[in-house]
């Protein structure tokens, strides 16, 4: 009869050895506290955008559980609106982005996009629907032309040059010898922190977004080409709503609305004319830029 149970009772161990594991592995993924991946709900819908308006609605978010970083965060972007996020350095405003991308889910309240929430629709759907101009553009080493296209795999060669055009960056690649085959990156042709960011501005063109992110890259550049890549970026967010996140000042000022952040809470908001004379944070933060800047060019 033993004999009969040996086996069983090893079973019995590996059984429990097992379950051990998965109970150690449990504990250890929640000391650690890897990120939790979001996912996608059950059978969730593809966003679909008629109107591209954004609303971030009592918004409470942070990296770890003990420590919020947004603390019930409202805002609304109009569709077609031009904002920005300003607000002193680890306020929020990069979290903003990449809760609206959804790398994050919010611990309570919700972001909509033309009222649906981000949270319930396919994550490839809304990634679709917005178009991220980030600080630092990363090139492959392939051609020029291959990192403009990246990502639109049906991609003609006239829809890569009519982006390359609207980026501004089409007379530039048609003097380079190779044209759109020249190779760029690490191992090729060196682009300048200009050229890279318009290289990214006509790959997110390509992908004809309603809603563009902005994350500026304003100090990388030197104020020309820095006035000249914003000058794009208004002409290409036409017809788009946009939304910039601000690290200067500098090219905020005709935004239709400014959001003031402040450690993770709307501190003011308005227009760039309204929030001088309401005399605050960014009335103050305008003058400390303004003194700064002078000093920069002494
Ligand atoms: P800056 O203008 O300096 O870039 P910001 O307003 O964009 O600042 P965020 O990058 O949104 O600020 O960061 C807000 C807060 O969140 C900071 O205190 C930062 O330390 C914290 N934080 C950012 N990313 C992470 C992360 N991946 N894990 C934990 N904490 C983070």
């Amino acid at each position: 009869l033993m004999q009969l149970f040996r086996p069983l009772d090893m079973l019995g161990w590996v059984y429990r050895t097992i379950r051990q594991g998965l109970i150690d592995m449990a504990a250890m993924f929640r000391l650690i506290d890897t990120p939790v991946e979001v996912s996608d709900a059950p059978n969730a819908p593809a966003l679909l955008v008629r109107k591209p308006t954004v609303v971030f609605d009592n918004v409470v978010f942070g990296y770890e559980d003990d420590r919020d970083i947004l603390h019930g965060l409202s805002f609304e972007v109009p569709a077609g609106a031009h904002v920005a996020i300003v607000g002193p350095s680890g306020a929020g405003k990069s979290t903003i982005g990449r809760l609206l991308f959804r790398f994050y889910d919010p611990q309570s309240g919700r972001i909509l996009i033309d009222g649906q929430d981000i949270a319930s629709v396919t994550q490839e759907s809304l990634r679709a629907a917005i178009g991220i101009v980030p600080q630092d553009s990363v090139l492959f080493n392939d051609t020029i032309g291959y990192n403009i296209g990246y990502g639109r795999e049906d991609a003609r060669d006239e829809d890569i040059a009519r982006a390359a055009a609207d980026a501004a960056i089409l007379p530039f690649i048609r003097s380079l010898p190779d044209g759109f085959d020249t190779e760029v990156g690490e191992r090729g042709l060196k682009l300048s922190g200009g050229e890279k960011q318009r290289v990214a501005i006509a790959r997110t063109l390509l992908k004809n977004p309603p809603i563009l992110l902005l994350d500026e890259a304003t100090s990388a550049l030197d104020t020309r080409t820095e006035q000249e890549i914003t000058g794009t970026l208004r002409r290409v967010s036409r017809n788009r709503t946009s939304i910039a996140i601000a690290h200067r000042l500098s090219t905020v000022a005709d935004a239709d609305t400014i959001f003031v952040l402040d450690k993770g809470r709307l501190a003011e908001s308005g227009s760039h004319q309204q929030l001088l004379r309401h005399d605050g944070l960014y009335a103050e933060m305008w003058s400390r830029q303004a003194t700064e800047d002078v000093e920069e060019v002494n």
